[in-house]
């Protein structure tokens, strides 16, 4: 692997370096004071005018591979860019790049029909609606996606949907207009996996009621939010399954790659803004007759932090070149390592730059606060960690079951295709 960025990398970079400062930055306060004094609910109009800007200077879907629509980076390519769009909350959506709609926009490029993308796709991608992805529910252990319990019944040519969701980031926001369910078409199939189907639901819709939104830790992140839905009998054309009945599971799987993989990417430059910030707090604090940077509690802090966000990045720099090299499944190993250490790393980082800024740490004008809910969810969104360390070790204890071998590691069992060996794992999604 090479850990050089290649000049195309290195330049699309620079641009959207400066559009953060020339435009992200220098907004965030107006952007915040707009939601909080006008309807929460409702997109602040300065983000859209941010989307618009964004799209002309070309910085625009550039999560997409190349498909056509984006501008064709590879995902060890859009890391480094996707990374400076995390040091704000707002950068990803100014660029077209946030989730859950990129995992979203991949979910109907891959399995959706010519009429669903035409529908769904199309507008999502030009930034013009917003879109919901809905699988957890409140009364499953929804970290087994087999739990899963609503159900999707078909009635002459429509579905009818009956259950209830939560945790279903976006839906509030009125721009919401299409949420992908997964549920039961088939709960009898002897094939646990083959059980489910995903449905795409246009939103509004009457049956479909949201019922609360669900603050993290009291950030209620208006206007995306995260809402608890009831399905009161939801009915869809057939037309809205993806793919076909039965086949929910192995979308769910196809969906998992690059939606974990841009969070890890974020959660990297929001520890980085992060550390930024204690470095500057801490040297213009001074306490007890020094700055607080001359601790060498706080110099002990600020390395660690450099060391781990460091490891954060190659670690899921490797992951981007396994998805790139040998596709999503074969690195299914390596992103549940990074769905494991960015979100951790991030907690860690942030909690310490929390520290350095004493009580001004734990409000809400630094940023910080919202940057540790954010970065503490995710280690329960898209997998909870021990989920994702369970597949890992499963994986490494395959590579030893044989006869020890003098080369160390039995060869013989070590899958051809890293991936092989946890495939068919439980699926998550944020
Ligand atoms: C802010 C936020 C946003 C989210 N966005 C979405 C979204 O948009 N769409 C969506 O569908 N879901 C979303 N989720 C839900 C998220 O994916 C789930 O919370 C997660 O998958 C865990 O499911 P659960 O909450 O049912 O926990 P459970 O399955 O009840 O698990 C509870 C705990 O049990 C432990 N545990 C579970 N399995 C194992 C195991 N095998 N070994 C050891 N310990 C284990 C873990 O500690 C886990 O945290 C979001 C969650 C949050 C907090």
């Amino acid at each position: 692997m090479d850990f050089e960025y290649s000049e195309k990398v290195l330049a699309l970079k620079a641009r959207v370096e400066a559009f953060m400062s020339e435009h992200i930055y220098p907004n965030e306060a107006a952007m915040i004071a707009e939601t909080a004094e006008g309807d929460r609910w409702q997109a602040p109009r300065l983000l859209e005018t941010l989307k618009t800007r964004a799209r002309a200077a070309g910085l625009w879907n550039l999560w997409l591979p190349a498909s056509g629509h984006g501008a064709g980076l590879t995902n060890l390519e859009y890391a480094p860019l996707c990374e400076v769009m995390g040091r704000s909350p707002f950068a990803p959506e100014a660029f077209n790049c946030s989730a859950p709609d990129t995992g979203n926009m991949e979910v109907l490029e891959r399995y959706g029909t010519a009429a669903q993308q035409e529908r769904w796709l199309k507008p999502l991608l030009d930034g013009e609606i917003r879109s919901a992805f809905a699988m957890t529910e409140p009364d499953v252990a929804s970290s087994d996606a087999t739990n899963i319990a609503t159900r999707i019944r078909r009635e002459g040519d429509e579905y009818v949907i009956t259950g209830r969701k939560w945790w279903i980031s976006g839906a509030p926001d009125p721009r919401c207009r299409i949420m992908i369910v997964m549920g039961k078409t088939d709960p009898d199939d002897p094939d646990r996996h083959r059980q489910q189907s995903m449905v795409l639901v246009p939103l509004p819709h009457p049956g479909v009621v949201i019922k609360r939104s669900l603050p993290v830790f009291g950030f209620d992140d208006a206007p995306h939010g995260h809402a608890e839905i009831m399905f009161d009998s939801v009915r869809v054309p057939i037309d809205n399954v993806l793919l076909g009945e039965g086949r929910g599971f192995e979308i769910a799987q196809g969906r998992l790659g690059p939606g974990r993989i841009h969070h890890c990417m974020r959660l990297i430059g929001l520890a980085e803004r992060a550390l930024e910030r204690m470095c500057r707090r801490a040297q213009t604090r001074v306490a007890f007759g020094r700055a607080v940077a001359e601790q060498t509690v706080t110099m002990e802090r600020i390395a660690d932090s450099r060391i781990m966000i460091n490891q954060a990045r190659l670690l899921t720099l490797h992951a981007a070149d396994m998805m790139d090299r040998h596709g999503n499944k074969a690195a299914r190993a390596a992103i549940a390592m990074i769905k494991v250490a960015a979100p951790n790393m991030a907690c860690r980082v942030i909690d310490w730059a929390i520290q350095a800024f004493g009580g001004a740490g734990v409000t809400e004008d630094y940023g910080l606060a919202q940057a540790y809910a954010t970065a503490r969810y995710l280690r329960l969104a898209d997998g909870p960690d021990e989920v994702h360390r369970n597949q890992i070790a499963r994986l490494e204890l395959r590579r030893y079951q044989g006869p020890e071998s003098l080369t160390g590691g039995s060869a013989a069992v070590v899958p051809a295709d890293p991936g092989e060996a946890i495939r068919g794992a439980p699926v998550w999604v944020a």
